[in-house]
């Protein structure tokens, strides 16, 4: 099978020492560096747990979970792989122990294995094998992220699958990238490479040799360091690369690139020897680096501690102020204690408010009294999936007197269900894989904030939701002053509320953060940052003394 002519070379990015190194962050970088020289790149994640996907995990342990156009939940390194490089995930990009043995089960009581006994090696191996070569169509190069880290138990039929997989397609078609940590210690002063010696070891002990280590240091290793970790491991000095800390994720493909890791794996998979562009990078991170102005906004969700589970979100904003060469900085606001009181204290300081996706009635009440303050207030607002129930339900109970108005997730007996159980689901009780998910169209009212931001009468954005607003209320809520500005085709689903009478407010059922990337940001990013940072001007200017910088601002936007 793999023996045939194929264009297609892989990279296989495994993980030593400790978990957190930034695998996916590396291996995303690698692939916009590679597309830098003209290669077709994708990238795929091969994930040991057990869940057949992230979707039933908390976001508190496992960080967010990313949807793809298909309506995959996938682990949050897929939305690196998009961010970095120019692919679209699909359902075949991410792969866990649970597809695989679903699969390989599904299989064999089918009796596709013809009576044999059904194995790790070669059933679960060769399972893993053909998924790899499932998004291999039309690339040049696939990157392939081995999740966990080695010496896991769970790793190895992983590992097993790749290493065979590197004998059937053979040498120059296949590299093996291991992520190492060189920690510093103080105490002596010195650079420690014996646990990136260990790591490689247990590595060749299952039968892989890596091409290419990437040693995570907080400072650039000198040669004698790799020359010593080049010698125990048993590679190439120049495949020993430094991958330091950086202020922010997007320098990390200029780093690497600086470090020539391109060379090398162009050299290791006689690939065509390229010229590279990375101006558009270059620029971006220049951008980042020197913003001309801030402006603040203030995250009311749940979980906010925990800055992975909202990643994409976290990034989406800083691609919007990245348009408008802003540095977004966020207040992160637990929702739980603006139910407490404070609230005032709290949103008082932000330029825009922003409420994010979230399950559970936990904060819930507060999330309602965000949105209640911000509309009030005139304050840009932007909600996202739950954050546009909040509005929906807050405008019914505050503006259309419906004093119960709720959603039936959070209450089931209330008589004014605003936001109820998606007809499509009635009757489905599990929670895995139930829900709406992935890209549906939706039309945008001429002369709104959507689409003027859009620039566009229709749309395909990403969904992740069980409820629905129920549209036996839109005739009372229009008249209260709620605009329906973006409805699903067939005029089923609302997708988009907003006020006609207020600065900025928009709210999506759909989760737009998905699709931002840093070279496009997205257009409800862009202009709610940009709506922001206009309050801020404004407020700035109402008050008496006045820097230069705000003059400036305050220019620039008017
Ligand atoms: N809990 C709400 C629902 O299921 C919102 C989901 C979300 O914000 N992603 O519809």
């Amino acid at each position: 099978m793999l023996r045939k002519k194929r264009n297609t070379k892989y990279i296989f990015v495994t993980g030593g020492v400790v978990s957190s190194l930034g695998k996916g962050l590396a291996a995303a970088s690698i692939a916009r560096i590679l597309e830098g020289r003209g290669f077709r790149v994708t990238l795929q994640k091969l994930d040991p747990y057990i869940n057949v996907d992230p979707g039933t995990m908390s976001p508190f342990q496992h960080g967010e979970v990313f949807v793809t156009d298909d309506g995959t939940e996938t682990d949050l390194d897929l939305g690196h792989y998009e961010r970095f490089a120019s692919m679209t995930a699909t359902k075949d990009n991410n792969f866990t122990t649970g597809k695989i043995y679903a699969s390989v089960i599904e299989k064999e009581r089918r009796g596709d294995y013809l009576g044999a006994t059904v194995q790790v090696i070669p059933h679960i191996t060769d399972e893993i094998k053909e998924s790899i070569l499932r998004v291999s169509k039309g690339v040049d190069v696939q990157i392939v992220e081995i999740g966990g880290t080695v010496g896991d138990i769970e790793s190895l039929p992983f590992l097993e699958a790749i290493r065979q997989f590197w004998l059937d397609v053979g040498r120059n078609n296949a590299i093996f990238i291991h992520l190492t940590l060189v920690p510093y210690l103080g105490a002596s002063g010195e650079l420690k490479t014996k646990p990136t010696q260990h790591s490689v070891r247990e590595l060749r002990a299952i039968g892989i040799q890596p091409d290419v280590l990437l040693c995570r240091c907080d400072r650039p290793l000198p040669s004698d360091i790799k020359r010593k970790i080049a010698l125990f491991c048993n590679i190439g000095e120049d495949a020993v690369i430094s991958a330091i800390d950086v202020h922010n994720i997007y320098e990390v493909p200029l780093h690497l690139s600086e470090e020539g890791i391109d060379e090398i794996i162009v050299k290791l998979l006689d690939l065509p020897d390229r010229k590279k562009d990375l101006a558009a990078w270059e620029d971006l991170v220049h951008r980042i680096r020197h913003p001309q102005d801030e402006v603040t906004i203030g995250i009311v969700g749940k979980y906010v501690a925990y800055e992975d589970s909202y990643k994409s979100l976290n990034e989406a904003l800083l691609h919007g102020g990245v348009a408008s060469n802003l540095r977004v900085n966020l207040k992160w606001i637990e929702a739980e204690d603006v139910e407490n009181g404070g609230l005032e204290a709290e949103l008082a300081g932000v330029d825009g408010i922003l409420i994010p996706g979230g399950f559970g009635v936990r904060g819930v009440a507060g999330m309602i009294r965000t949105v209640r303050w911000a509309r009030e207030h005139r304050v840009p607002f932007f909600g996202i999936c739950l954050g546009l129930q909040c509005a929906v339900i807050e405008a019914a109970r505050n503006l259309c007197g419906l004093e119960t108005a709720h959603s039936t997730e959070f209450d089931e007996a209330t008589n004014e269900r605003v936001i109820y159980k998606l007809r499509d689901l009635l009757g489905v009780e599990d929670l895995g894989g139930t829900m709406r998910l992935g890209a549906y169209p939706a039309e945008l009212t001429q002369g709104s904030n959507a689409q003027r931001a859009y620039g566009a009468p229709s749309i395909s954005e990403r969904h992740r939701h069980r409820y629905e607003v129920n549209q036996e209320f839109m005739p009372r809520l229009e008249k209260a002053g709620m605009r329906f500005t973006g409805m699903s085709p067939d005029g089923k689903f609302v997708e988009i509320v907003e006020y006609a009478d207020h600065p900025w407010f928009v709210a999506c059922q759909f989760h737009p953060e998905y699709k931002s990337r840093p070279l496009s940001p997205h257009p409800l990013f862009r202009e709610f940052v940009a709506a922001s940072y206009r309050n801020r001007v404004a407020r700035r200017d109402a008050l008496p003394a006045r820097t230069e910088s705000d003059a400036y601002a305050a220019d620039r936007f008017r």
